[in-house]
């Protein structure tokens, strides 16, 4: 069977890979002229992404993934912030987890060895649908086309192939703009590297401002100790934070600044909302370079609504089903776990391919259900954020806040802070 497939991302690349070992023919056609040409911020993939990932590429990707992913596992107990650098409370304990963050440049580069010779980059696809003998046809910018046995639209949140399927968008802007961009531990003044240690930490404060801060040493946090095996862009302690503000004209204005001038402008509108000015300062060191902005889609949370067409020769994966903002960190593992699915499928098939739309059916159906459950996990973060950008909400911030600092003051396990009422 002939598989193309629209989009090299971290779904697209994950399809390949299987395909290609379990022996059918595939050519993954992305826009990019490089693997690397990516988001700088890095991406977590739990035990299901991992265990699906170990499906679709052979095992030694798999080791050099673990040998370049920080251990969630070996960092501190996650922790989360008010505005003014207070101590809310902590995350769940990560002692026994199994989830991993990695570079999302070296995520894509190994997928991308996995894939070889059957990626093709610099192809940017502008239409897909069937001859009259209902064969899957793709055309690209400068009017070449191809034909397959079966369509894959993996070309992420504003996929063409799904629009062609669903007649229309698959999803929508969830309300927030995020800014992100990585900062080396060792740039921090002492008493903020204390503050915020090797964990990750969410800050919180009125008017819907939020700020992640990801902690990310694939070196001294090695998920597996083999460091000649280590690919990873990130060579010693980094926080990777992203800056997240509801969607508003002005924001918008934000996206079209960057490097320095966005940091400044990033951290003015933080200080117009109250927040500490130590809070901020993962944001004034920061690689200019490194800072970009992305707005939030997200598809709708009832798996009834996800991939609305009927099954057949064409279908779509990860984002382009699917599209998840970034507050569950599911999105990337949830796109992999589609793929392998969709393998697990395909590799039933009798040589015929009559029953391609049914193995396809059956596909779409966890997809359906997948897709659904990291929305609703990544949506109720996003609606807790744009809460506060309520009138009530920004008063329950301010008053709850402080209560909440002072209980967890209280709480027995305290673990000690610096810098926590400095501003
Ligand atoms: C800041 C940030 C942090 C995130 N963190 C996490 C995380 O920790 N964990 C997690 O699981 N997920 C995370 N995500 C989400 C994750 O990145 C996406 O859910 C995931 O990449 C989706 O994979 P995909 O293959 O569907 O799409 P993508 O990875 O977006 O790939 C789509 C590909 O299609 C190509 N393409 C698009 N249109 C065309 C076209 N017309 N022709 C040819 N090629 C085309 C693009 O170039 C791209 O390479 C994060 C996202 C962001 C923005």
């Amino acid at each position: 069977m002939r598989v193309v497939v629209v989009g090299g991302g971290i779904g697209g690349l994950a399809l390949g890979a299987g395909l290609r070992r379990i022996g059918h023919e595939v050519t993954v056609f992305d826009r990019d002229s490089e693997v690397a040409a990516t988001g700088g911020y890095h991406i977590t993939l739990d035990e299901r992404a991992q265990s699906a990932l170990a499906r679709l590429v052979a095992p030694e990707i798999m080791r050099r993934l673990l040998a370049s992913g920080s251990a969630l596992r070996l960092r501190d107990r996650d922790m989360l912030w008010d505005y003014r650098g207070r101590l809310l409370g902590y995350g769940p304990d990560l002692s026994g987890s199994a989830s991993i963050d990695v570079d999302r440049i070296t995520l894509r580069t190994l997928l991308a060895e996995a894939v070889g010779a059957d990626l093709c980059l610099g192809r940017t696809v502008t239409g897909v649908g069937t001859d009259d003998t209902g064969i899957p046809r793709v055309v690209f910018v400068d009017g070449a086309s191809v034909t397959a046995d079966l369509v894959v639209g993996a070309d992420g949140t504003h996929s063409i192939v799904a629009r062609h399927l669903a007649a229309g968008p698959t999803n929508h802007p969830a309300g927030l703009i995020g800014f992100s961009g990585r900062t080396r531990l060792a740039d921090l003044d002492p008493a903020e590297r204390q503050r915020l240690g090797t964990r990750s930490t969410m800050g919180i404060g009125p008017r819907g401002a939020a700020l992640y801060v990801g902690f990310l040493d694939p070196v001294g946090n090695a998920a597996l100790d083999a460091p000649e095996l280590n690919m990873s862009i990130t060579t010693g302690p980094t926080y990777i934070w992203g800056a997240m503000f509801p969607e508003s004209a002005d924001t918008d204005a934000l996206r079209r600044l960057h490097g320095s001038a966005l940091q400044s402008a990033l951290i003015a509108r933080f200080r117009d909302r109250k927040w500490a000015r130590h809070t901020l300062e993962v944001i004034a060191r920061a690689e200019p370079a490194g800072v970009a902005a992305f707005r939030f889609n997200a598809a709708s949370t009832r798996a009834t609504d996800l991939a609305p067409w009927t099954a057949g020769r064409i279908t779509a994966l990860g984002d382009a089903v699917h599209a998840t903002p970034p507050t569950a960190g599911m999105g990337a593992g949830a796109a992999i776990q589609d793929a392998a699915d969709l393998v697990t499928q395909l590799r039933s098939l009798s040589a015929d391919t009559t029953d391609l739309p049914a193995a396809i059916g059956r596909y779409e159906a966890q997809a359906r259900q997948r897709g659904a459950a990291v929305l609703t996990a990544a949506m109720r973060t996003v609606r807790l954020i744009l809460a506060t950008d309520t009138t009530p909400g920004a008063v329950a911030t301010a008053t709850l806040t402080p209560l909440l600092a002072a209980a967890a003051r209280l709480r027995p396990n305290r673990r000690r802070t610096a810098n926590t009422d400095d501003v």
